[in-house]
Parts: structure tokens; sequence; C-alpha cells
């Protein structure tokens, strides 16, 4: 069947039946994951500690090729393929030559591409005999995500969320409790990590660092359970690699192919699910795609971090991951994109990043939402504050197209839909944001203080 030409959706038959995994593509493999005691490389069995053994095979397997199991597929199947979208809309408002594409991951049932990775997890959990999953969540994608994972496979939940977001978004809280997951505020008095934080300050606002090591704790310390984790772990990245399995494909249909492949970068999980299959082709077939993962200005961790070993949490529970970093300690001066928040990139998006295989940029959240309303006009799909940051890039690449007179085709990833986040909107419309300059200090400060391994 022929798509039309403005979205492509696919036959439920041609729904992929494999992850990709890059590492068997590369010229050379991500520095390993080390304990931080004897900084000596992780094993599956070290990892099995933590996550769910299955997990910690794929963290660690170089096959190119994963089988997706049927159950996850079958769920898959509910929204996936996700549409791919070709914004002519948005195309004629610019004026561009350029064929901008869109791969819609605000179609899933929790609103974001979160989900390809919470039943994921949720699944292989199940099918390890745990019985219970922790995790943390900032702006609350993520804990709905593997909340719902949970309810479909039956697995308990336990997130803890970051009080600023727990007590601004109380929706996204509602939706982790309908899918019958336990939410509490973290810093919360039920671990060691938070009681010791509130003892210091009982109205702390919580950070992503606090509330990892809060649902570590509780994984350590319980019987039968093990720690989720929603972006910058190899299996993460692999699970979303459902979007760029698709997009190839898609792309095909349309009778096209990107030169340039954009995502915004948080942890680095929406933008490597999408970009790695490309890449992958790109590295087998020499082609030459342009890769452009984009962070915001306040949270630069690939355009201005220092790329060594560092911690994924405040308290230094986790293992050491090479990475592009900011420092543990780096706090980000306050903007919505809450998913967008986090001090260091995965290790294989860092990783792909030091080969020179791919790009980054960082916009700010004025500029950023400013597209964002241009997209949602054009488009009509408001999208999440994080995605925001690829339409940005994307629509700044197709003025560049426009000034050149080249037509060119763009891809980006819509990692999410923005419907738990209208006070943004409202704020932006209102007038009343500003963009808060990068404490230049403080990150100068939070990068003296890496722990100065294998660098
Ligand atoms: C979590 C999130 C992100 C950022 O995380 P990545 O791992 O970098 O993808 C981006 N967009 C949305 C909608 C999110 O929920």
């Amino acid at each position: 069947m022929k798509p039309d030409s403005t979205t492509c959706t696919l036959d439920k038959a041609l729904l992929p039946k494999t992850w990709y995994e890059i590492r068997a593509d590369l010229p050379s493999p991500p520095p390993a994951l080390l304990h931080p005691g004897t900084l000596q490389p992780l094993d599956e069995d070290a990892l099995s500690q933590v996550f769910a053994p299955s997990l910690a095979k794929q963290e660690l397997a170089t096959q190119r090729d994963v089988e997706i199991p049927q159950p996850v597929r079958n769920l898959y199947a509910m929204w996936r393929p996700s549409p791919l979208v070709r914004a002519r809309r948005l195309e004629a408002l610019l004026d561009t030559p350029a064929r901008i594409y869109f791969k819609a991951e605000s179609a899933s049932p929790t609103g974001s591409h979160k989900t390809n990775s919470g039943l994921a997890q949720a699944f292989f959990a199940k099918q390890d005999g745990i019985s219970r999953i922790t995790t943390e969540t900032g702006g609350g994608q993520w804990g709905a995500s593997l909340a719902y994972g949970g309810a479909q496979f039956g697995v308990e939940v336990d997130i803890f969320m970051v009080r600023v977001s727990y007590q601004q978004k109380p929706y996204r809280r509602g939706q982790m409790e309908v899918y019958g997951a336990r939410c509490v505020p973290s810093p919360s008095p039920t671990t060691q990590a938070g009681k010791a934080i509130l003892a210091q300050n009982p109205h702390h606002p919580g950070s992503l660092g606090v509330a990892v090591s809060e649902a570590l704790e509780l994984a350590m310390h319980s019987d039968n359970t093990r720690y989720c984790l929603g972006s910058v772990l190899n299996h993460v990245i692999l699970h979303q690699t459902i979007i760029g399995q698709e997009a190839l494909v898609q792309m095909e249909l349309m009778d096209d192919y990107p030169d340039m492949v954009i995502g915004c970068a948080g942890g680095g999980s929406n933008f490597s699910g999408l970009a790695f299959p490309f890449l992958g082709k790109a590295l087998r077939e020499k082609k030459s795609t342009r890769f452009i993962a984009v962070e915001p200005l306040a949270c630069p961790s690939l355009t201005r971090g220092t790329y060594g070993y560092d911690f994924g949490d405040v308290a230094g529970m986790t293992p050491l991951l090479k990475m592009h970093t900011l420092g543990a300690t780096f706090t980000p001066p306050s903007f919505h994109a809450g998913g967008l928040r986090y001090h260091g990139m995965a290790p294989m998006t860092s990783h792909v990043y030091a080969l020179g295989l791919i790009e980054a940029t960082a916009v700010t959240q004025m500029a950023s939402l400013e597209a964002g309303v241009q997209f949602a006009r054009a488009e009509g799909i408001v999208p999440a504050p994080e995605s925001c940051h690829a339409i940005r890039t994307a629509i700044d690449e197709a003025l560049v197209c426009k000034r050149e007179g080249k037509a060119k085709t763009i891809l980006f990833n819509l990692s999410g839909h923005g419907h738990f986040d209208m006070q943004v909107y409202m704020d932006y419309l209102g007038g009343k944001l500003v963009d808060e300059p990068l404490d230049e200090a403080h990150l100068k400060e939070a990068l003296g203080r890496l722990p100065g391994v294998g660098v």
C-alpha cells in the first residue's frame, strides 16, 4: 500500500521484530562501566545485583539484532509503528525548500517515547522473577511509563518523584497512581539517603540525583527488587531503537532519506533511539548523514561538559560512567524541560560524539518554546518542552536550506506531547519566562569535583 504524501503509518505486520545494537557497527567499543570502589569493569553478575539480570545482560551485549519479545511487540502494536509525518504546513509557514519529517512518539499511551523502554523493562523484570522495581522520575514521563509497564506485566512499582515536580505536576503523579504504582516525593523519610537530606533541610526541593540515590537504596535493601533507569544506559537506548528501525522503513516508503537526523538530548535515549539505526547504516554503507543532538543551553553536557568518568547520582552510589558530564553536583538553573535537566549524557551517545560521528548544539528555553508554539500552530500537536529543542534546530536547519536554496531532507524526533506542561506554555505566552544564564562559577566548581578516574 502506498502511503499518502503526508503521513506514513505502517502495516502492523511490518512492526520491527528486532531492536538494534550499535556496538556491532562501531569502530571501537565504548569505555566500560566501573565499580566505584575497585574501579574494575562491572560484569554481568555485578550489574545483576542492581538491574534485572536480562537487562544487565543487554547492557553488555554486542550482537547487532536483538529480538523484541512477543508480549512487548503486542503492546507496541497498540500505537506502533508510530506515525512518520511530513510537516508540510510547517514547511509552508517557513517557506523552505527543505522536506521536514517528524516521528510522532507523542502517540504512545503515556505521551512520550519513554513507554518503549518502560514496557520492556517491566517485561524483563517479570520474566526474571523480580516482583518489585524502583525508579526515580523528574517531570513524570518516565515514572508514568514504568508504572504502565508494571500494570501490564504484574510487577510492583515504587517511584521517587523530585519534590518540586511532585508539587508542580500533580497530574503526572495521578497518572502513575492510576496505573497502580506508588509515588512518593523525594527526598522522602522512607530511605536513609532521604532522611539524611531532610534532617539538613526539611523543605529540600529534591533533585534527580537525590531521587536516584533513594530508588537505588530501596532496591538494594528489599527482597526480590531491582532498580530501573529511564535513559542513559545502553539497554535503554537499545529499546528506543524501535523508533529508528521503523523510521528507516517509513522513509523508504516515502521514497526519501534524511540528510539530517535531529533529536533533543537529556540522557540521550530518544535522540540515539532515532539516530542509531541510521548511523549504523551510514557506517556500513558509507553514507554521509548528519546527526544532531540538541541540548538546553542551561544544561549543556555535550557542548560544555568534560568527557570523563563520573557518577550518575549526587551521593556517588551508582557505577562510574564515562560520559560528557557537567559534574554530578551540578544543578542547572530552573527551566521547564524537566527531562533535559540531567548532568550527564549516555556513555554510548558520548562515545559516538567523541568519535566525531554525531554533532551537538545547544539552544535556549525561550527559542525552543517559540519553535514549539510555531510547530503546534502548524501541525496541531503541542510538543513536550523537551521536544521543542529538537524542533528549534529542525526549523533553523530548514531556514539554512531556504537561504542556500537547497532542498534537504530533515528528520526529527517528536519525543512527546506537552499536555501536562500547559503551565509552561501559559507562562511563555504570558511573557513570564526569561532565560536564566548558566552559572559559570557553579559549573567550574562541579567540574572540579569529578572523581578524576581514567581521564
Ligand atoms: C525524558 C524525556 C526526554 C529526554 O530524555 P532522553 O533520554 O534524552 O530522550 C526528551 N523528551 C521527552 C518527552 C522526555 O520525556
